[in-house]
C-alpha cells in the first residue's frame, strides 16, 4: 500500500512533524537507503528488528525499509527499562535495535551483550526538523547526543542514498510486526500481525470511518501500539494521506496541530481526549476539521463522551480490539451512534467488522454459544486475527482455538449485533490504555530485598481509567526501614 500511494503521488505529504512537511518521495527514497543498509548488514527475510522510537518520522522509515526486506519490526515502548528490553530482544532474537539517541543515553546497553544483536543504530527526534523550523516546546531541551558503539540513522541513510533493495516476495501470512502483549495471561508474548492482518484491518478502518482522500491522519496514539500501526501508520498508506506526528501525546500540541494541518481524523485512548478537553487552548483554537474521533484500548463512559460533545460539539466513537486481533474487532459505524445497554450503563463497543465472525461464549467451557443478552466471554474469527505468537505454541493453543480467539473479554450481544463489554477474564489493569499485569508489577516489587510479601491490583482513577495499586508486606524487622515512595521508586527505575 505505502509503495502504490508513493509511486501515485510522490510529492503529496506523508507526515506533518510538527510543522515540518516529509513528502512521500522522502520516505520512500530514505527507506530505500535504509533498506540497502540493512541487507549490507546481512539482514533479509524473517529477521527482526527493535523500533524503540517515539513518534518520529524515523518509525516510518525504519518500517517501510524493513519491510522492503521482508524484515519483522519488533516496535517496543520508549519507557521501558534495561530489563524489559533485554526480555524482548532475546525472545524476538532480533539482530539490530533502533533506538532514540537520548533514550540510549539514559540505559545502560550492557544487557546488548547477551542478546542476538549485532548492530546498535541511533537516531535524533532532531534529525527530521526543518532547520528553519522554531522548535517546538516538547524538544527545546534535546540536542543530538552520540552514543558510543552506534551507528547514526541519517549517516546512513545518506551513505546508501540512491540504492534499493530488490525485496522478496511477501506474502499475506509474511509477519510485519512482532507486538508484544501479555495477551490473557502469562509472560509478554510477541503477537505475530501478519501483513494480510495489518492491510485487512486499514481496510476495515478505510470503510467504517469512511475514509477519503481530504483526510488527515492526527497521530495521537503511540506508533509501537497497535493503534498506531494501524490506525495511523497503515490507514496513512493505503490511502495515501499525511499523517501528523509530534513525538508524544501532549494535549496542548495536539490542539495546535489539528488546527495547523486541519486534521480529521484518529484513534486514540480515552484519557488523551480527557487531557485535550481539559486543556484552556480547546475553546481559543480552530478544531472544526476534526470530525471523526475515535476511542480505543480502554472503557469509555456514555457521561464522558457528553461532556466531550458538550464541549466540543464532537462525538467519541468507540473502537474496541485487541493486539492480537491487529486493532479493531468492533467499531461504532460512521453516522451512527452508540446505544448504552440498559443494564450494566456499558456504552457499546460497536458492531463486528466486515468478513469476520464474533460469538458469546459460555464462561467455563467456552465452547456454548449464547443467546442475546446473556453474558459471557467474547471470542472473534476472521482475517483480524493473528496466526499465533512468536514461537509460544502452547500460549498460542491456549488463546486461538479451533480459528477462535479467545479475548478474555466478558459481555454481551444485544438483538440488534451491537457488543457491550461488562467486565474480564483476565487479570488485567487498564491504565490510561497501557495494559499492566499485576504479575509483572509483582515480580518486580519481590526483587526488591526488604518485600516479604505483595499483591497488585487496579484502583479506579478519574484520569487513568485504572490505575495500579500494590500493596506490600516487609520482611520481619524490616517493618518501618522503608516508605512506599523508596518502593515505587525502587519500580520506576526497573519498569516503564
Ligand atoms: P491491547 O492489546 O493493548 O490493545 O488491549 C486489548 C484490551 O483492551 C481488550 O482485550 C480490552 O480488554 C481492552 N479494550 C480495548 N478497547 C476497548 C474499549 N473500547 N472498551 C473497553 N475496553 C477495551
Amino acid at each position: 500500500d505505502f509503495r502504490r500511494s508513493a509511486s501515485r503521488n510522490p510529492e503529496a505529504p506523508a507526515v506533518y512533524y510538527f510543522t515540518t512537511v516529509l513528502s512521500y518521495r522522502v520516505i520512500d527514497e530514505s527507506s530505500d537507503a535504509l533498506a540497502a543498509a540493512l541487507q549490507d548488514f546481512g539482514l533479509q527475510k524473517g529477521d527482526r528488528i527493535i523500533v524503540d522510537l517515539q513518534n518520529v518520522p524515523q518509525f516510518l522509515i525504519a518500517t517501510y525499509a524493513a519491510w522492503k526486506l521482508g524484515v519483522i519490526v519488533v516496535p517496543v515502548n520508549p519507557m521501558y527499562k534495561e530489563q524489559e528490553l533485554s526480555y524482548f530482544c532475546i525472545d524476538s532474537g532480533a539482530k539490530l535495535f533502533l533506538v532514540l539517541d537520548e533514550i540510549a543515553d539514559a540505559l545502560d546497553l550492557s544487557f546488548l551483550d547477551k542478546t542476538a544483536v549485532e548492530k546498535l543504530v541511533t537516531t535524533s527526534a532532531l534529525d527530521f526538523l526543518a532547520p528553519d523550523e522554531e522548535r517546538p516546546d516538547m524538544l527545546q531541551g534535546t540536542s543530538k547526543i552520540p552514543i558510543k558503539g552506534a551507528l547514526d540513522l541519517l549517516t546512513l541513510i545518506e551513505d546508501y542514498k540512491g540504492k534499493s533493495v530488490e525485496g522478496p516476495y511477501l506474502s499475506p501470512d509474511d509477519v510485519a510486526y512482532l507486538t508484544y502483549t501479555s495477551g490473557t495471561t502469562g509472560p509478554p508474548k510477541g503477537a505475530m500481525n501478519t501483513h494480510g492482518n495489518i492491510a485487512f484491518n486499514a481496510r476495515v478502518y478505510e470503510a467504517m470511518q469512511r475514509i477519503s482522500k481530504d483526510d488527515v491522519v492526527l497521530g495521537m496514539a503511540p506508533l509501537f501500539h497497535v493503534t498506531g500501526e494501524v490506525a495511523h501508520l497503515a490507514i496513512a498508506a493505503l490511502a495515501g494521506l499525511p499523517l501528523i506526528l509530534y513525538y508524544r501525546f501532549d494535549a496542548g500540541e495536539t490542539i495546535r496541530l489539528i488546527e495547523r494541518w486541519r486534521a480529521t481524523v484518529t484513534v486514540a485512548s480515552i484519557t488523551a481526549y480527557i487531557a485535550v478537553m481539559n486543556h484552556p487552548d480547546i475553546r481559543s483554537r480552530d478544531l472544526s476539521s476534526f470530525i471523526k474521533a475515535y476511542s480505543g484500548g480502554a472503557p469509555v463512559s456514555e457521561a464522558l463522551v457528553g461532556q466531550f460533545e458538550d464541549l466540543t460539539g464532537l462525538y467519541i466513537y468507540n473502537v474496541y480490539g485487541m493486539t492480537e486481533t491487529n486493532s479493531p474487532s468492533h467499531i461504532v459505524p460512521w453516522g451512527k451512534r452508540a446505544p448504552v445497554d440498559p443494564e450494566s450503563g456499558a456504552l457499546s463497543v460497536g458492531v463486528p467488522v466486515p468478513n469476520c465472525v464474533m460469538r458469546i461464549v459460555d464462561l467455563e467451557e467456552g465452547s456454548t454459544d449464547l443467546d442475546p443478552g446473556e453474558v459471557g466471554e467474547i471470542v472473534d474469527s476472521g482475517p483480524i486475527v493473528i496466526p499465533g505468537y512468536w514461537r509460544k505454541p502452547e500460549e498460542t493453543e491456549h488463546a486461538i482455538r479451533d480459528g477462535w480467539l479467545y479475548t478474555g473479554d466478558v459481555g454481551k450481544m444485544d438483538a440488534d449485533g451491537w457488543f457491550y463489554l461488562v467486565d474480564r477474564k483476565k487479570d488485567m489493569i487498564v491504565a490510561s490504555g497501557y495494559k499492566v499485569w499485576p504479575r509483572d508489577v509483582e515480580d518486580v516489587i519481590y526483587q526488591h530485598p526488604a518485600v516479604k510479601e505483595t499483591a497488585v491490583v487496579g484502583v479506579p482513577d478519574p484520569y487513568r481509567g485504572e490505575t495500579v495499586k500494590a500493596f506490600v508486606a516487609l520482611k520481619e524487622g524490616m517493618e518501618g526501614s522503608i516508605t512506599p515512595a523508596e518502593i515505587i521508586s525502587f519500580c520506576k527505575s526497573r519498569m516503564a
